[in-house]
């Protein structure tokens, strides 16, 4: 087998692992939200509101996983990056219980899952240099792949390649990243040669 260029491959969930299904803008009218990041948006707000905010937020949340969808080819490709010992993350601003019923759903596991619990977000870097110590591996050897701009200024905040994850109808942020894919097959051709 050949060998992979990234000893860890990191992952963001929704939009990437899965198919998109979150509808951001319905989020931000039914919380009365700009056009900002929605988490600091809610974290910047009065103690009741934000209650109420992440209420909304978590109904959301737990429609999208009974809708939730894999992309194409997502699972062939974790279990290809298993056999070649690469490392494989997954960090998401979503709950622990989402991902927990995202696993079960299609048998996926992950060496290490960093959800909304703890206590940075993206785009901070924390959580990919969490992730890397214990297994000993260096951003410089680490690949970040999402579908939005947190994803990727986390990768370059904690100094890893980046991999933009352009779904179907969404916003382009491949300005930002060292790759831009729209498959996993593609994400497996920068993976693998
Ligand atoms: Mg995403």
């Amino acid at each position: 087998m050949q060998n992979a260029r990234y000893k860890a491959v990191i992952f963001d969930m929704d939009g990437t692992i899965t198919k998109p299904v979150f509808d951001f803008q319905r989020i931000r009218k039914e919380i009365g939200l700009g056009a900002g990041d929605v988490a600091k948006e809610i974290e910047d707000m009065p103690e009741a509101e934000r209650a109420r905010a992440w209420r909304i937020v978590e109904e959301h949340e737990r429609d999208a996983e009974t809708n939730q969808e894999l992309q194409e080819g997502a699972k062939p490709l974790l279990e290809r990056c298993r056999a070649d010992n690469i490392r494989v993350g997954l960090i998401t601003r979503n709950v622990k219980r989402s991902v927990d019923s995202l696993c079960s759903k299609f048998g996926l596991s992950f060496d290490h899952v960093i959800t909304r619990e703890f206590e940075h977000i993206k785009p901070h870097p924390a959580p990919i240099l969490h992730m890397l110590a214990p297994w000993r591996i260096a951003p410089v050897n680490t690949i970040m792949v999402g579908d939005y701009i947190h994803d990727i200024d986390c990768g370059k905040a904690a100094g890893t390649t980046t991999c933009f994850y352009l779904n179907p109808g969404c916003r382009d942020f491949s300005d930002h990243a060292d790759f831009t894919v729209s498959s996993m097959q593609e994400l497996e051709t920068i993976l693998w040669t």
